[in-house]
């Protein structure tokens, strides 16, 4: 809001007077936001549980039910790698039970986050899980961190979820682990539906190429290949070495169609369907839900807006328009 330097500098100048009613304007009505959003968790008095980001937190949502009030930190749309959390994000901790972050170095931010934030409990969804590792690029080696993106691997998020859960609140154990279940049941005819869906895409046609290296998980457990420009958004530098080479694989592999995410521009990724000859398909969401009027507001919907996508740009009867 208003820095001292400002505030300042409005004092130095000659409408003293002006400036300041301003300033006193202002003040009050960032007042009253801060007490409307008391007011607003006062109304709600079940346990507050928050998520780094929204895919986590509707998740979290199936799980909880009722029982709980679960909100992200970060908004649809924001870049979740490396977010650079406000006053206002500190200030929404106040009283929650329970954080849940993805893990695996994927919220660069979070250590710092929790430390402003004080003594809350915390979960890592991906803790134990075996992560893929990225191939190639300065992170070789590394661990993949988006292990939610097939929905094999989400169910461990969803037992991790639950457990979680059960350990704030006991009472609440029947109806956590009855919603885990029904939760997984639809993740696993997800996967099925998703496995039918892609598997009108010939073999030598599945070959993903987007902006971030953010499909690994998917790709392997639905049997393509993929490339991308930068292996993670915390990195998200486009270099003529990345395009070029990126430019190549796309020839070689006669990929027709490439793709971008939500939270990064797509404008480098456009340039490269320029050069390589590729259609641009449209833009996936992988770190971010949609809002609610966009195309992927819940886990469900990312995933089949994603495939849908897919689908469109690399089938056979796609490639032969
Ligand atoms: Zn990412």
């Amino acid at each position: 809001m208003f820095n001292k330097k400002i505030f300042s500098e409005y004092i130095c100048n000659k409408n003293k007077i002006i400036s300041l009613s301003i300033f006193i304007a202002l003040n009050s009505l960032f007042l009253t936001a801060c007490v409307n959003k008391n007011t607003y968790r006062r109304n709600d008095e079940r346990p507050l549980v928050l998520t780094t980001f929204t895919i986590l937190a509707d998740l979290a949502r199936n799980v909880a039910g009722d029982r709980l009030q679960v909100e992200s930190i970060t908004k649809p749309g924001a870049e979740i790698h490396s977010y650079q959390f406000t006053p206002s994000d500190i200030v929404k901790t106040k009283g929650a039970k329970l954080i849940i972050e993805n893990g695996l170095g994927l919220e660069a931010w979070f250590s710092k986050f929790m430390i402003s934030s004080g003594d809350i409990p915390n979960v890592k969804l991906t803790e134990g899980i075996k992560p893929l590792l990225i191939d190639g690029d300065v992170y070789s080696g590394k661990p993949n961190l988006h292990a939610w993106m097939s929905p094999k691997r989400a169910m461990n998020y969803v037992d991790k979820i639950a457990d979680a859960f059960i350990k704030i609140d006991p009472d609440g154990a029947l109806e956590y682990s009855s919603n885990a279940s029904a939760y997984k049941a639809k993740l696993e005819s997800l996967d099925k539906e998703l496995r039918d869906s892609l598997s009108s895409i010939s073999k030598e046609r599945r070959f993903l190429v987007t902006c971030e290296g953010a499909f690994t998980y998917l790709a392997r457990d639905y049997g393509m290949k993929e490339a991308y420009l930068w292996p993670v958004n915390a990195e998200s530098q486009v270099t003529p070495r990345r395009m070029v080479n990126l430019i190549k694989k796309i020839k070689e592999n006669e990929v027709p169609t490439i793709f971008c995410e939500s939270t990064v521009s797509a404008e480098a990724q456009m340039e490269v369907a320029k050069s390589s000859g590729a259609v641009f398909g449209g833009t996936f969401y992988v770190d971010s839900l949609s809002d609610l009027n966009g195309p992927a507001p819940t886990y469900v919907d990312l995933l089949r807006h994603n495939v849908r996508l897919i689908i469109e740009g690399l089938s056979n009867a796609a490639v032969k328009k």
